[in-house]
């Protein structure tokens, strides 16, 4: 089985022959129908050796579906999304399925599928436990893929908030996690969404999938952000460069939420009295849970949902790579083994 594989810091991901694994003990064999390529692919590639805790060689991926191949607590066939953080499987977190929060993490040496462990670029995935698998119906793998991490963690970001019905909400960079969290604020909400990007086709898309207003990233934005909002209630940054962290705690409302998604390496300095309004909270969410994952393809499978794709062949991984790299992908690149 073909496997795009990280063979070293610093090396270019490259495909690679692969033996097909078997699933021993609590081990599922999945055989991948479909694997999301997201901007976090791009960190781990760019990291320099050291910086993350993982250990290559490992295949990437780590917004998988596919179908049940063998292994315990599946049928043979049954289609399933894969819940990508994998924990240390007994901590408190991970017997709730927050294995996106695993109390051991930072002994593991991974995050998950394709995060340290062999993922999902690849024809088949071996998945530690059945714990981590959702079933997905007759929803097209090129959906569940996505869902499992631009779905997933948009979901969690918005759950941990507390939004009252005339809040105003501001989603910076509609790339794969922003196009979805947006359709979620307006699914799971009563907030108006207000969206920025420094692409037109990226706000186009924006428009599509809900926004109640869409705004270029300019020099004026935080300025005409601040007077239609009156002061944003929440901010979702997908991006967290320097500029869009600025923005966004400029634009935030005394006691609102500042949510960094984005791991763009800019920096915010909190003191008081600082950039940040009183009574302001931060929070730095990662992916999501088990459960709420099946929530996700259950809003998908009603069609709360839809994932904007751009499908490749696992052969073309590199120039789908690239084309994230450049900002020229609309949505979600996904790829099929
Ligand atoms: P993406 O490349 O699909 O989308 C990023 C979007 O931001 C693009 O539309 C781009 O045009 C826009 N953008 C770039 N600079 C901007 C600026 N200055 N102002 C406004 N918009 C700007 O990326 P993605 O896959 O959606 O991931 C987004 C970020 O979230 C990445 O940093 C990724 O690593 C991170 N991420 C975090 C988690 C988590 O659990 N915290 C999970 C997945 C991804
Ligand atoms: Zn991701
Ligand atoms: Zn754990």
């Amino acid at each position: 089985t073909r496997a795009l594989r990280l063979p070293a810091w610093g090396e270019p991901p490259a495909l690679a022959d692969v033996d097909v694994p078997e699933p021993t003990g609590s081990e599922v064999l999945v055989r991948v129908e479909a694997a999301g390529i997201c901007h976090s692919d791009l960190h781990v590639l760019d990291a320099a050796p050291g910086a993350l805790p993982y250990r290559p060689p490992f295949t990437l991926g780590h917004e998988i579906a596919g179908h049940v191949v063998a292994g315990s607590g599946f049928e043979a066939g049954e289609r399933v999304a894969v819940h990508g953080p994998w924990g240390c499987g007994t901590c408190r977190r991970c017997a709730v399925g927050e294995d996106n929060y695993c109390d051991r993490r930072a002994e593991l040496g991974w995050a998950g599928a394709g995060l340290g462990r062999d993922g999902g670029m690849a024809g088949h995935v071996l998945v530690p436990h059945a714990r981590h698998l959702v079933p997905i119906g007759d929803l097209d793998a090129t959906q569940a893929a996505p869902l499992t991490d631009a779905g997933l963690t948009p979901y969690h970001a918005v759950a941990r908030l507390r939004l009252g019905d005339d809040a105003s909400v501001v989603v910076v960079g509609v790339g794969g996690l922003g196009h979805v969290a947006i359709q979620i604020l307006r699914a799971v909400t009563k907030a108006r969404v207000f969206a920025v990007d420094v692409r037109e086709d990226a706000l186009s898309l924006a428009g599509r999938s809900g926004a109640h207003r869409t705004l270029l990233a300019r020099a004026d934005t935080e300025t005409v952000l601040r007077r239609e909002t009156g002061g944003a209630d929440a901010v979702l940054d997908f991006v967290g460069s320097d500029p869009t962290l600025r923005l966004s705690a400029g634009v935030l409302r005394p006691g609102g939420d500042l949510v960094l998604v984005g791991s763009g390496g800019g920096k915010l300095t909190i003191t008081k009295p600082g950039p940040l309004p009183q009574g302001a909270s931060v929070s730095l969410p990662f992916w999501g849970g088990s459960r709420e994952l099946a929530e996700v393809i259950a809003l998908a499978r009603t069609g709360g949902i839809r994932v904007e794709t751009e499908l490749f062949p696992l052969a073309d991984a590199g120039e789908a790579f690239d084309r994230l790299r450049a900002g020229r992908v609309l949505g979600r690149a996904v790829l099929l083994p």
